[in-house]
């Protein structure tokens, strides 16, 4: 109950979401990193989703800046395995 109450006075699941992946990209201003934090402090939901998020971002630029691409199948199974923690 009064997760929901905060919730519709700070921001929606839906814009925390948004604004998870628009912060990684560092396109949030001031009040909008605000409002994200204060948000991921009472969401577990939208907390897990931004760890997942920066974890996924984190593999991807590793690998990008890494392996030389010629075979795209390789490198989409290296990734699987990372994101899913086997590697
Ligand atoms: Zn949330």
């Amino acid at each position: 109950m009064i997760t929901k109450i905060i919730h519709s006075l700070f921001l929606s699941c839906k814009k925390a979401t948004l604004f998870i992946e628009l912060n990684n990209g560092n396109n949030l201003n001031v009040l909008q990193k605000i409002r994200l934090k204060t948000h991921l402090k009472i969401c577990k939901y939208c907390k897990s989703y931004e760890e997942k998020a920066q974890r996924i971002d984190r593999v991807l630029n590793n690998e990008l800046h890494s392996v030389n691409i010629k075979n795209t199948n390789e490198l989409e199974e290296k990734i699987k395995k990372r994101i899913l923690g086997s590697e």
